[in-house]
């Protein structure tokens, strides 16, 4: 049971005890009840170390108290993983914010694990990189949640796994000890890869606190469709040619049923061009890598360039090969189009929800 004088041991452990113990009820709320708020902890403590030395001192005195933990980062796991159960003491890793550089000739981001996946993007932009993964809770979720999910994510076919982009870990073990594999060699063929464990470990190991991450390059340009067919079965066969004609250009495919479209059109008010009448829906997302991404934001430029015209022919020439599996289909012609397409994509787990 967590006493008076663990938390004012807490307090002498951390270096700024103002930031980092949160102690008031209305405080401690956000951290209490998870993204679909469902879940509710009862927890009476938050702790937000700055630093993986800090983490290290907490969880060394929790471990001596046998005091239960969860660490905590973005909060929007879906399965209740980053709240209490009962009164643990959250661990959030909001503090541990700083992103450490880019390496350019080997592409990896040296990164704490509390950084907002959307601010290690922006980050990453103006180098002509993009973290390998992303997904709808981008505003919200940590770097570190993402490594502790395992999380997959809408480019996981072109990019693949956090397991497969991760290149250094620091984590901390339940008794402080420091687990330290920030080698950031890519071709470490050394040795057990301790590391690996922590990934989709969801904090039962220990906490991440810092990671190197390999970035893939941004597409010089994408197109987007979105096609309708009326089985499963469909589904995959399209896939298959998908990967045939598009080839390395094929940088997402994704599909939804029915049920998942409608409730993204009823609860969040996004309607796909497609509208609601089909089965099922596959997005396929083609992208060129070939020319240097511009540092500024593309928001307002249309979908297809010069360029973008290749990737848009390969996309019709796949039309063409699937005629006999698709009932409709469309290339979004501008980036608001590309965007109605993702949102339904992006939408489905918030749609649910709510
Ligand atoms: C709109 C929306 C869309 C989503 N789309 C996807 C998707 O496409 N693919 C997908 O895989 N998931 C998706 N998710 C689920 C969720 O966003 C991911 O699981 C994400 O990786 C969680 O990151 P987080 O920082 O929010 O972690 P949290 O929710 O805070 O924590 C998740 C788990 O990881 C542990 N944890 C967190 N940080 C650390 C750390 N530093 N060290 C050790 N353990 C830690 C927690 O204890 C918990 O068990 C989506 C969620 C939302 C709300």
């Amino acid at each position: 049971k967590l006493t008076v004088q663990d938390v004012s041991e807490f307090k002498n452990l951390v270096e700024n005890p103002e930031l980092a113990i949160i102690e008031s009820e209305d405080e401690i709320a956000p951290y209490n009840v998870d993204w679909i708020g469902k879940i509710k902890g009862d927890c009476k403590l938050v702790i937000r170390p700055s630093s993986t030395e800090e983490v290290s001192k907490v969880l060394k005195h929790c471990n001596h108290r046998q005091i239960a933990v969860v660490p905590q980062g973005g909060n929007t796991g879906l399965v209740g993983g980053s709240v209490p159960i009962k009164d643990e003491i959250v661990i959030s890793m909001n503090r541990m914010n700083r992103i450490h550089g880019f390496d350019n000739t080997y592409n990896i981001v040296r990164t704490d694990a509390g950084v907002i996946l959307e601010n290690l993007m922006e980050y990453l932009k103006p180098f002509g990189y993009m973290p390998p993964v992303d997904l709808g809770a981008r505003g919200s979720c940590h770097i570190g949640g993402n490594l502790a999910t395992n999380a997959g994510g809408m480019k996981f076919l072109k990019y693949n796994s956090m397991h497969a982009n991760t290149i250094g870990l620091k984590a901390v073990l339940a008794d402080g000890t420091i687990l330290d594999d920030m080698k950031c060699l890519r071709k470490d063929n050394t040795g057990y890869d301790l590391k690996q464990l922590f990934i989709g470990s969801e904090g039962t190991l220990g906490i991440i606190t810092e990671a190197a991450i390999l970035c893939p390059k941004i597409p010089s340009d994408s197109n987007v469709a979105l096609l309708a067919c009326n089985s499963f079965e469909d589904v995959t066969k399209i896939l298959v040619k998908a990967k045939e004609i598009l080839g390395t250009n094929l940088s997402a495919i994704e599909y939804f049923d029915n049920a998942c479209n409608r409730v993204v059109s009823s609860v969040l008010k996004i309607t796909n061009p497609l509208g609601d009448d089909h089965r099922f829906y596959v997005l396929t997302e083609a992208s060129d890598y070939g020319l240097p991404t511009p540092v500024a934001s593309s928001d307002d430029q249309p979908a297809s360039g010069e360029q973008g015209n290749l990737v848009e022919e390969k996309l019709f020439a796949l039309f063409d090969s699937i005629s006999d599996l698709i009932v409709d289909g469309v290339v979004a012609q501008d980036s608001s189009q590309t965007n109605a397409i993702w949102k339904t994509r992006e939408g489905i787990a918030e749609g649910f929800v709510k």
